[in-house]
């Protein structure tokens, strides 16, 4: 048994949060490969060292600069005291000063966070330090480089017993040896890249919170922890807004049916949340989470005998292709279609696009709307149940919410119900009491 564990940056936000990551590390010999992240927040206000390193590259004057550096080296050096580790990041600062200096730019400016708390977490763990730069290829959009990365880091995983390999970035591919990180929280993604290549049985994500919630806790008060989710259910979750993992950091594992597990740091007996390719885990509700997005506008065509013009509706999203926007949903009816558009990316391209859809089509009338919320209700449980819908749709009547569109996928893993954005919360609060509350 092998486990890659990975530790986001409340974990590892000073040297208490180190602490309890040694003990979990320590506790379990199968835990041998560590990604982790740059020291993040270690109260509400404070600022994550990656949001300094930003700051200080960026810096408009020399005095903004030096304060900034300033400020991150004694993030590190706090956490060199409170260990008491015998290393000294001294000549780093300097040549990250230096490079700072040059502008040699703002991936390896950012990737400098992860860097440096590799090599601490290395040094107090005993681990051997393996710089993401050598084992980790980046393409210039962010994406991973699977060629070139997989032959050299399996090979290099398979040659070690226990290291630290920093998260969030690696060399671009183009062979510069220039830095290269992924998008924000990336970290995730390299736990994920190291997982598929170290052929782990496990990868532990351990966070501040003690796995996926069923709802947003902004929302819902105290929500219940999801035991176990699909990796589509994730996905359909996460793309409605809900958050915990990075949303590349799927991919790589998923193929492999290596499951995540996350955990939460400050409670590591909590169990947290599994997530796998696929279970006969019956899960505890019908369904497995509820996510939503505010913001959406509804552009509704109307044209007496559109059901009979054949080309109509991709002549339609031709104009929306045309203007480089994508859509979310599309219901229609015999002699309407609505689209479902993102309003803040509509916006600025709202008269182009009508102007667009008039030429491509000459509709009888084109009504727009800016007022609908999304809510996804998901779960693997909706295929083996009767009435979910009936469900969702009773406790939104009850507490007098109308519903402005409703769509299941032919999947049956999710229902996606549109109310207006003023009754967001409310219709993720009455779903939850219906499914969850009710249900016990
Ligand atoms: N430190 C980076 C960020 O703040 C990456 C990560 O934490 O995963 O986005």
């Amino acid at each position: 048994m092998t486990k890659i564990v990975k530790f986001g940056g409340s974990s590892l936000a000073d040297a208490t949060q180190f602490k309890k990551v040694y003990d979990i590390i320590k506790a379990d010999p199968t835990r041998r490969f560590v990604v982790p992240s740059a020291p993040g927040k270690r109260f509400a206000e404070d600022t994550k060292v990656t949001d300094l390193l930003y700051k200080a590259y960026y810096a408009k004057t020399q005095n903004e600069f030096n304060m900034t550096f300033e400020e991150i080296k004694s993030r590190y050096q706090d956490i060199i005291d409170g260990l008491n580790l015998n290393i000294s990041l001294d000549t780093d600062f300097i040549e990250i000063q230096k490079n700072f200096e040059k502008q040699v730019g703002i991936d390896y400016a950012a990737s400098r966070g992860e860097y440096l708390n590799g090599k601490l977490l290395a040094n107090y763990l005993g681990f051997e330090f393996i710089d993401a730069k050598d084992v980790i290829f980046i393409d210039a959009h962010g994406n991973y480089d699977i060629k070139k990365t997989d032959p050299i880091l399996s090979k290099t995983l398979m040659e070690v017993e226990y290291a630290v390999i920093p998260g969030f970035y690696g060399s671009l591919n183009d062979g510069s040896g220039n830095i290269k990180t992924f998008s924000r929280g990336g970290s995730d993604v390299t736990g994920s890249i190291v997982a598929k290549n170290g052929k782990v049985d496990l990868y532990e994500n351990w966070t501040d919170v003690s796995g996926f919630l069923i709802a947003d806790p902004r929302i819902v008060k105290k929500p219940d922890v999801i035991e176990t989710i699909t990796y589509k259910e994730l996905r359909e979750l996460s793309y409605m807004g809900a958050s915990v993992l990075h949303e590349n950091s799927v991919f790589p594992v998923r193929k492999e049916g290596i499951p995540i597990n996350i955990k939460n740091t400050n409670k590591p007996e909590d169990p947290g949340t599994l997530i796998v390719e696929s279970t006969c885990h019956k899960p505890t509700h019908v369904i497995t989470g509820i996510a939503g997005t505010k913001g959406f506008a509804t552009v509704m065509i109307e044209k007496d005998m559109m059901n009979s013009e054949i080309g109509f509706g991709r002549k339609v999203l031709q104009v929306f292709e045309d203007h480089d926007l994508s859509f979310e949903h599309m219901p229609s009816g015999i002699d309407t279609m609505t689209i479902i558009v993102n309003t803040a990316e509509f916006i600025f391209k709202e008269q182009d696009i009508l102007a667009g859809i008039h030429r491509a089509v000459h509709p009888d009338s084109i009504v727009l709307e800016s007022d609908l919320a999304l809510i996804a209700v998901v779960g693997r449980g909706m295929k083996a149940s009767r009435g979910t819908a009936a469900r969702i749709f009773q406790a939104l009547a009850k507490e007098n919410i109308n519903i402005k569109m409703i769509d299941q996928g032919s999947s049956e893993l999710n229902i996606i119900v549109g109310v207006r954005n003023c009754y967001f919360n409310q219709a993720i609060k009455a779903i939850y009491n219906e499914f969850i509350l009710n249900d016990k």
